[in-house]
């Protein structure tokens, strides 16, 4: 069913902890931890709990669980450090955008200047 835990989702095993992750913040709803390969400084991944495949998935079904990973986007990005400079929040979706990991996904980026477009 939509948003149950997916049995051979990486990102629902790190919810439940049963692949480790370095959390940075968690929430009734959201969990956000450091990604395994930072492209920046700061590279953080803020995910719903629930499992949905991607943001628009999400955003269709439980908008507010959105809104929340952008609030949560802010702590982070106050927390590191990296609101003065600029950072950048992404949600990739779909292969073609380069989505690899189908469990929807935040990336925070900072710490370092950012190109635009990234190409
Ligand atoms: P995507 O390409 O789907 O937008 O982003 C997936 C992200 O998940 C990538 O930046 C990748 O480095 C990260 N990632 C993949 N496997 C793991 C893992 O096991 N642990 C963590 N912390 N990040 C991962
Ligand atoms: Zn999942």
């Amino acid at each position: 069913m939509a948003g149950e835990p997916q049995a051979d989702c990486l990102f629902c095993k790190i919810v439940a902890r049963e692949v480790p992750a370095t959390i940075v913040r968690e929430t009734e709803t959201t969990v956000a931890f450091r990604d395994i390969n930072p492209q920046a400084p700061t590279h953080v991944l803020i995910i719903p709990k629930v499992h949905y495949q991607d943001a628009a998935a999400l955003a269709a079904a439980e908008p507010q669980i959105v809104a929340d990973i952008l609030r949560e986007s802010r702590e982070v990005a106050a927390e590191e450090k990296v609101e003065d400079r600029g950072y950048r929040v992404v949600f990739n979706t779909g292969a073609g955008a380069g989505q690899t990991v189908f469990h929807a996904h935040l990336h925070v980026l900072g710490g370092r200047g950012l190109q635009w477009p990234p190409g």
